[in-house]
């Protein structure tokens, strides 16, 4: 267990410094009608702005049902244009794992590259179906190890609009008591030319890719600091969300007090989410274990910072396969 404990943080260290505040499902319980809505973004409270349906969470990243009765139409739009961001930030998952995001599993198309054929997934009752074309460059093929390495190029995006996705969600989970936190971080939100006042915070993500679970429809959960001993200043400036998506963890920070000002002298503490231990079976009867680190799933750190269109942060999977087959043997 030393092992772990040295690379990894333990589920411990998170959960004695945050506390959960709400979640998705809980926040979809309030259902004002119409007539006595606000929107918490830009605090319309004209009744004709609430037509359209607003998820808590995108449905990009899985269908669901949980509705905010707190965002209007107009803000439901400003957001879906940082959502096809976070569409392409978020690659091909839904695709290979057959996960619906709407009416229907999409179909994943990777970045055109000048000398070849993109790569596209397409999802037919379950299984996925990979088309190649003549890009021999992105994918290894090991017969031995019946394994294939596929990199999937995604489609450019601006990282700050995905960093603004998550805290959209952050702020719609958010209960009404508490929304007082997010107030500069919604005014920020909200116009478009204001700068993040704290360009030294780093808009870091984490990133676990789970390899025995996988969430059909995704959850979010949003982390207040909890009154702890800790003596960082920085500590209880900092909230956190963790969105559950198919295969994926994904945890975010933000600064939720009215300065957005961040003194880097003092260390920001970001605590892990321990996303990973969802890939531990526990045995049964049994206090304590050891775990082969090898084992475990990866965690991944992006930083989110910057408002210009990058190529990165390519998906490399590995699916393994039991017998391949021409496509002349499929046809
Ligand atoms: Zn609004």
């Amino acid at each position: 267990m030393k092992e772990i404990e040295k690379q990894i943080a333990t589920p411990n260290t998170f959960f004695n410094n945050y506390r959960k505040v709400s979640d998705s499902i809980e926040a979809a319980k309030s259902d004002k009608p119409k007539n006595q809505r606000t929107c918490r973004f830009c605090g319309s409270k004209n009744e004709t702005n609430y037509r359209t349906k607003a998820h808590i969470i995108p449905e990009l990243l899985g269908a669901h049902n949980h509705l905010s009765d707190s965002e209007c139409d107009l803000c439901n739009r400003i957001f879906a244009e940082h959502e096809n961001h976070l569409a392409n930030f978020y690659g091909p998952f839904n695709s290979l794992l057959g996960i619906r995001t709407k009416k229907k599993v999409p179909v994943f198309k990777s970045r055109n590259e000048q000398y070849c054929t993109s790569i596209s997934v397409k999802n037919e009752n379950g299984t996925p179906r990979i088309f190649f074309g003549d890009n021999l460059n992105d994918f290894k093929f090991d017969n031995d190890r019946k394994r294939l390495t596929i990199n999937f190029k995604k489609k450019s995006f601006i990282p700050v609009a995905v960093y603004k996705s998550f805290l959209k969600m952050a702020i719609s989970i958010c209960p009404d008591d508490s929304l007082i936190h997010f107030e500069s971080l919604i005014k920020w939100l909200m116009d478009v030319k204001s700068k993040h006042p704290a360009n030294q915070f780093p808009f870091l993500l984490y990133r676990t890719r789970l390899t025995k679970m996988k969430f059909d429809k995704p959850f979010a959960t949003l982390y207040f600091p909890s009154i702890t001993s800790n003596t960082n200043p920085n500590f209880s400036r900092l909230a956190t969300i963790v969105v559950h998506a198919g295969i994926s963890v994904f945890q975010t920070f933000f600064l939720i007090d009215e300065n957005l000002e961040i003194d880097t002298k003092d260390e920001i503490p970001f605590y892990k989410y321990p996303a990973y231990v969802h890939d531990i079976k526990t045995p049964d009867n049994c206090e304590k274990f050891e775990v082969p680190i090898n084992s475990l799933s990866k965690l991944k750190q992006i930083i989110l910072n910057g408002d210009k269109k990058v190529d990165y942060d390519d998906e490399l999977i590995h699916l393994s396969f039991k017998k391949v087959r021409r496509s002349k043997d499929i046809e």
